[in-house]
């Protein structure tokens, strides 16, 4: 039984050996080039074989999936309507769901009424205690909270540098577009539009208005 699993461990090594020389065939010397666009040949997730990855120069790609620390999905600085307006609503579920509980939240108010206003005047997640486990995300309806593949995170600080704020865990769109494209398609399927879900509701609500005015 031993006997077996050695077998077929050494079976993947002696793969990956040979799968080096098939994708030094396929790509020659283009793979081992220092220029940025060997990427894929080298370090992307289509990459076979064994090779040094010469970190932190260069680094693997890391899967759709990947997940490390937590950050917040906000609009484009460009956008024309609300240029950077968080999507979270700071309804404090992610806050509740987290099992070490290491999310904070203050929600705005409305500095007339004293009302809440569904954006976060503050929102913190301190990373040295985050499990990573993604529960936050999976949670939260409005899309607005998505775990992130940056994992270089270590500085010589222990005390509030690893207390990430809002200003730290924003990040637009585009950001999370463009590291988890599959899965940002399926949730913009899902809620019927790339922009958040409260702007596709308003525009329906308008849109169902103005045909009925329309009717009149
Ligand atoms: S990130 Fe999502 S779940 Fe958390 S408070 Fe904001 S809207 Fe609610
Ligand atoms: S990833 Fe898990 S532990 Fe980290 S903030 Fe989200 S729910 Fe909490």
């Amino acid at each position: 039984m031993y006997g077996k699993g050695i077998m077929r461990g050494l079976s993947v090594t002696l793969k990956h050996f040979f799968q080096t020389y098939v994708d030094d065939l396929r790509y020659g010397w283009r793979k081992y080039s220092p220029k940025e666009d060997n990427f894929e040949m080298r370090q992307g997730m289509a990459a076979q074989g064994a090779f040094t990855v010469q970190y932190p120069d260069e680094k693997l790609a890391v899967p759709e999936r990947f997940r490390f620390v937590p950050f917040l999905v906000v609009n484009e600085d460009d956008h024309p309507e609300a240029p950077g307006k968080d999507w979270c609503t700071s309804c404090g579920i992610c806050a509740k769901v987290c099992p070490p509980q290491c999310i904070w939240i203050v929600r705005s108010e409305d500095p007339n009424t004293g009302r809440p206003i569904p954006e976060p005047e503050a929102f913190f997640i301190d990373i040295d205690i985050c499990m990573n486990c993604g529960f936050c995300a999976e949670f939260c309806p409005f899309d607005a909270i998505k775990m992130d593949h940056d994992y270089e995170l270590a500085s010589y600080d222990r005390t509030t540098s690893h207390i990430h704020d809002k200003d730290h865990l924003s990040k637009p769109t585009s950001y999370w577009n463009r590291i988890a494209p599959t899965r940002a398609a399926e949730e913009a399927e899902a809620r019927g539009g790339w922009e958040h879900i409260d702007v596709i509701k308003e525009r329906k609500k308008a849109e169902k208005a103005a045909a009925k005015a329309a009717k009149k």
